[in-house]
């Protein structure tokens, strides 16, 4: 397993769009080991794989956090369906928008099917926590940000902040 680097904002490749994966195969499982481990070791709690600057429609989460690492779950080729009427307010941040939050509301609760580590399909339905993390790693897959459901102001308010904040952590690593 390795590091990989998490791209941030405004990095173009975030907007791409990506693409389905043909097979889980061993190639893919290591790319969701490396995804697993940059995620805990940048204190995250999902992490989709065009953040660390691959185009492919993989999502790793863990919701118990980086410190207890105890419900590692892998998401392919993910598809959203029937999402609840009823919404959930949270705030929300980003590994690749290090250092900001906003409240953002999306459905409680919403169906979801994908394919597993092991590529057997998979369908459950996603509520609070869960469901407010798998819209917010499955918007990613079609190139959108948290921030984009923001002001324009807000939005370039958002990305001067990273910019800032990863000036200042290049200070401390210097
Ligand atoms: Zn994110």
């Amino acid at each position: 397993m390795a590091i990989r680097e998490i791209l941030t904002v405004p990095n173009p490749v975030l907007k791409e769009i990506s693409q389905p994966v043909e097979q889980v195969d061993d190639a893919l499982r290591a790319l969701m080991d490396d995804m697993l481990e940059t995620m805990y070791e940048a204190d995250g709690i999902g992490l989709a794989a065009i953040q660390v600057g691959v185009p492919k429609r993989v999502i790793v989460m863990d919701l118990s956090g980086p410190e207890e690492k105890a419900e590692p779950k892998f998401f392919v080729n993910p598809v959203l369906s029937d999402p609840s009427e009823d919404k959930r307010p949270y705030d929300e941040g980003c590994l690749s928008v290090p250092g900001y939050y906003e409240t953002i509301e999306r459905p409680e609760k919403i169906k979801l099917t994908y394919l597993d580590y092991d590529g057997n399909e998979v369908e459950e339905i996603a509520e609070g926590m869960f469901a407010t993390c798998i819209q917010h790693e499955m918007d990613h897959l079609e190139g959108v940000l948290f921030i984009d459901y923001l002001s324009r102001l807000k939005r370039q308010r958002a990305v001067q902040k990273v910019k800032k904040f990863e000036k200042e952590k290049g200070r401390d690593a210097a």
